[in-house]
């Protein structure tokens, strides 16, 4: 694997496969890789000649110093990982190659309602941070591809939005998200769980299951109701349970039982905050319910 620090390196070495005709697929990440971004690796490397993956930390989308100062930092097994897994190039900047005038001020990007809403409204600032690495990540990078996880399924809709204000063509492939056997969702952030806490974890996948089991046609309210209170029961504090359409994203409190909608759950246990979702379709719903 070619390990890359700086900016213009990867892109010049990028440019020259490019001019050789081949395709790469991009896998940006934070690092602290788990099974889940592997298998965003694993999928790009089907689809494209070789698989480009970022490793950077970005300060500009965390609302909360604190989350910053104690997201997990594992680069070693990271470069371990990505060889196994046979990704060809890594990109891993500092601050400074992403950021060279500071990443505190910038540019603003008219991603819409999607700031306001969900992980926007309980992380203000962070859709914005979002943007801001993203444009310079695909400017350095230029994939054909971009594979990003559901389980930041918000992001993915962001991401689309930012690909489109800077014209841009890189196709966005939606990835699955990877579990646990006990259902949570793969997370960098699982690691911060203690030994107790990381039992009581499952509680958001039981959540999104009880919605998947009992959502019917109709008012909405029950449903996320009983949710918050398996969380609650759980040990969790919860930031929002909300139900949304897939196509419009934004929170409905009344289904027709026909159109595709995905349950979006975040909570915190303890100081950790986790999130997840579930795509509902609506033949999740008996017969008779719709
Ligand atoms: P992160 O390092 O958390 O920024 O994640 C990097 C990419 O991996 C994002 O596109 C995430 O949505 C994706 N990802 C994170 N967790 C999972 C998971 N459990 N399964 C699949 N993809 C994931």
């Amino acid at each position: 694997m070619n390990i890359y620090n700086q900016s213009a390196e990867v892109t010049s070495y990028l440019k020259q496969l490019r001019a050789e005709g081949r395709q790469y697929g991009f896998v940006p990440t934070m690092g602290a890789l788990h099974r889940g971004h592997l298998s965003l690796i694993d999928r790009a490397k089907k689809e494209n000649d070789l698989v480009v993956c970022s490793i950077f930390v970005n300060p500009a989308q965390f609302n909360d110093p604190k989350d910053f100062d104690l997201y997990p930092k594992t680069i070693e097994t990271d470069i371990s990982q990505l060889e196994n897994a046979g990704c060809e190039v890594l990109f891993y900047p500092d601050t400074s190659q992403i950021y060279p005038a500071g990443s505190a001020s910038g540019e603003r990007y008219d991603i819409g309602r999607l700031e306001f809403i969900l992980e926007g409204k309980y992380r203000p600032g962070h859709f914005q941070g979002v943007c801001k690495v993203m444009r310079r990540l695909m400017n350095i990078i230029q994939p054909d591809r971009l594979y990003l996880g559901q389980k930041d399924f918000q992001q993915c809709l962001v991401i689309q939005k930012l690909l489109s204000l800077m014209h841009l063509k890189a196709r966005i492939v939606t990835c699955p998200t990877l579990r646990e056997a006990d259902g949570l969702a793969m997370s960098s952030r699982n690691t911060r769980l203690t030994a107790e806490q990381r039992e009581k974890a499952p509680g958001i996948f039981k959540a999104l299951c009880y919605i998947r089991d009992h959502v019917r046609r109709g008012t909405l309210n029950q449903v996320k109701e009983d949710a918050v209170e398996i969380l609650l029961r759980h040990g969790f504090s919860v930031d929002y349970v909300e139900i949304s359409s897939t196509k419009e994203f934004s929170p409905m409190q009344e289904w027709d039982g026909r159109i595709e909608i995905i349950a979006l759950i975040a909570a915190r246990m303890g100081e950790v905050r986790l999130i997840d979702n579930m795509v509902l379709q609506p033949h999740v719903a008996p017969k008779e319910a719709i």
